[in-house]
């Protein structure tokens, strides 16, 4: 792990270390599967979502590309929980998530916390490092680009 990450909660960073180590629905879906990629630029993580929708659910998810610890372990985890969720269900989680991570949309604040975020929760510690979020957000806003991009094609 990168010596910036010193600091993080020793139980945290196993929950990461193991996403990151064997991640979750890796792989990709065939077409009509939508896919979405997305780059952060800051520290060179790539995420590919692949989306197999059906009647507004998530039936499936894959994720492919390369990067840190923290970005792909945010993007295995991201997949355990929204699995046969609705796009409205997705919504809500990604915005609860994204409060975790003091990301805020315009005229909301404080912390969305009537959700279970399971091992993403393990990421909390991650908003001391305030370019490591943009890693742990970027499968997030990955998928949230593929879901318009999905109803905008329809
Ligand atoms: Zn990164």
């Amino acid at each position: 792990m990168e010596p910036a990450m010193d600091g993080l909660d020793e139980l945290y960073m196993e929950i990461i270390l193991d996403h990151y180590r064997d991640p979750r629905n890796r792989g990709e879906l065939d077409p009509p599967a939508h896919m979405a990629e997305g780059f952060n630029p800051m520290c060179g993580d790539e995420i590919k979502v692949f989306l197999d929708m059906e009647n507004n659910v998530i039936k499936e998810i894959r994720i492919g590309g390369q990067g840190c610890s923290i970005s792909q372990a945010s993007a295995s985890m991201m997949t355990t929980l929204i699995e046969g969720k609705s796009v409205e269900e997705v919504h809500h989680i990604s915005k609860a998530f994204k409060s975790m991570m003091a990301i805020h949309e315009e005229g909301e604040e404080g912390v969305i916390d009537d959700v279970d975020l399971g091992d993403l929760e393990a990421l909390q510690g991650v908003v001391q490092f305030p370019l490591r979020i943009k890693c742990a957000i970027l499968s997030w806003h990955t998928l949230e680009q593929g879901l318009k991009e999905i109803a905008t094609s329809t």
